[in-house]
């Protein structure tokens, strides 16, 4: 069980995404920009 917050998710496969999945963080035009590392896809993701 976890209690984080959805903070979005992948785009590939849809999981959700955990707050320690998070690799950077940063505002770009007013916005929050995350990228995130999902285990499940190996990937690194801009979720949505
Ligand atoms: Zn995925």
């Amino acid at each position: 069980m976890t209690d984080d917050p959805t903070l979005g998710s992948c785009p590939k496969c849809g999981e959700g995404l955990a707050a320690a999945h998070v690799l950077v963080e940063y505002v770009k035009d007013g916005a929050t920009v995350l990228w995130a590392e999902y285990p499940i896809c190996d990937k690194v993701v801009n979720p949505q």
